[in-house]
């Protein structure tokens, strides 16, 4: 008899979790390696965020709060949702995680029994079918064409659904290709699911600030006012905010949802850091044109990414509309031969040899369900990533 679980057996470690501590292992070890695997942007987190939290330490603010976040959290959470996506929810609406992976991870366990199903668009985030396979679901992937810039039709979002269906997760702009829905494709959508009212949505809008080219963001409930019954809308300070490692995320959704969530939670981490509650606050109610300048950086990082990929031989990149990732096709490079006599057969392969052989730390696409593909975090110093791009163009360079 196994020790571990069968449910466990079904899932792996988060390949972009464990990316980030191979890098940290190989450099603190002195490998020259550049990191383009972790989603984080290198930015530091607002000084006024900052004085927030230390605020909050000072004035004794270290003990539990209500499970789901305190007040004052709930309250700029509602005004945001409200200022931002013109959405309307009250603080029993509201709740609060450490990170929108565990507000996601609480939600599929309070609500997914075995064999339920929940169809996520590939290429998908990598947690999402993990999470739904360790709470016993059924994750129904749907395989999301190049050509449609990745993005999910109403006809395929159709033929996916089956009595079964309890989920839909949707991420735009996504992680990891930057491809977002316009209003228009949004709305395509939400009328599929009119037709099907056993499903629910994750809305996952983590990106939501980081879109360039003047693209404007929507989220489902906003598009299409009745699904906002049976809408979780996700979302978080991490990427934004430049605060990953605060773990706050938090969603807006029907109430018997967030109850649910809040039993799960109460039995699981109690509440989210409540030092974090309270830099999250101001995070959210504080200065916000600081969002709009690192995004600008980030479009540059984007631009020069997308064309210097393009430039290396059997790479092809698409532009995209948000995030900070580029999902580049490593499809030209597959059967080719490196330096050492190793065969490139998959995506896997080329990543390995992009570490082994140049220091440059990716995550295969096969981790995010569509091959052969790689996903490169562009949330780092321009530098870095010139270099990389370098590198990247040499290691295909030296493939026979
Ligand atoms: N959704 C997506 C698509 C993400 O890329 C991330 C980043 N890890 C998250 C949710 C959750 O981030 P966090 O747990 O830091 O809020
Ligand atoms: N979302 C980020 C990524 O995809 C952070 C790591 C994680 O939680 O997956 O790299």
């Amino acid at each position: 008899m196994s020790f571990t679980s069968t449910r466990l057996g079904k899932i792996k470690p988060s390949a972009t979790v464990a990316l980030t501590g191979l890098t940290a292992e190989l450099k603190a070890a002195g490998r020259d390696v550049i990191s383009l695997g972790a989603g984080e942007p290198d930015f530091d987190t607002p000084d006024n965020v900052k004085a927030a939290a230390i605020a909050a330490i000072e004035r004794g603010e270290t003990k539990y709060t209500a499970v789901d976040g305190t007040a004052e959290l709930k309250a700029a959470i509602a005004a945001k949702f409200k200022r931002e996506n013109g959405l309307d929810y009250t603080a029993n609406q509201i709740t609060v995680g450490a990170g929108g992976k565990q507000v996601l991870f609480n939600a599929m366990a309070a609500t997914l029994d075995p064999g339920d199903e929940v169809v996520i668009p590939a290429p998908y985030w990598v947690s999402y079918p993990d999470i739904v396979l360790l709470m016993e679901g059924k994750p129904v992937i749907v395989p999301c064409p190049e050509n449609r810039r990745y993005k999910m039709s109403p006809e395929d979002l159709d033929a996916a659904i089956t009595p079964k269906t309890k989920w839909l997760i949707l991420n735009s702009p996504s992680n990891p290709t930057g491809a977002a829905y316009d209003r228009d494709e949004l709305k395509a959508l939400a009328d599929v699911l009119l037709d099907h009212p056993q499903v629910w949505v994750i809305s996952d809008d983590i990106y939501e600030h980081i879109v360039y080219d003047g693209f404007e963001f929507f989220t489902l409930a906003q598009v299409e006012p009745k699904l906002y019954d049976r809408t979780l809308t996700l979302n978080g300070v991490s990427k934004a905010y430049a605060m990953t490692g605060w773990r706050i995320g938090f969603a807006g959704a029907p109430e018997a949802l967030i109850k649910g969530i809040a039993k799960v939670q109460s039995q699981s981490t109690t509440n989210p850091c409540t030092i974090s509650q309270a830099a999250a606050v101001e995070a959210l109610n504080g200065p916000q044109d600081f969002i709009g300048e690192r995004t600008e950086v980030f479009r540059k990082r984007r631009d020069l990414v997308v064309d210097r990929l393009n430039q290396a031989e059997g790479l092809g990149c698409q532009n995209p509309d948000g995030a900070f990732y580029v999902y580049p096709s490593c499809a030209g490079v597959i059967g080719k031969t490196t330096p050492d006599g190793e065969k490139i057969e998959t995506d896997t392969d080329f990543v390995t040899y992009l570490l082994e052989a140049k220091g440059v730390a990716v995550v295969q696409g096969e981790a995010f369900g569509a091959s052969p593909c790689f996903r490169i975090s562009y949330a780092t110093s321009t530098e870095a990533l010139e270099e990389a791009c370098r590198r990247i163009t040499d290691a295909c360079a030296a493939l026979a």
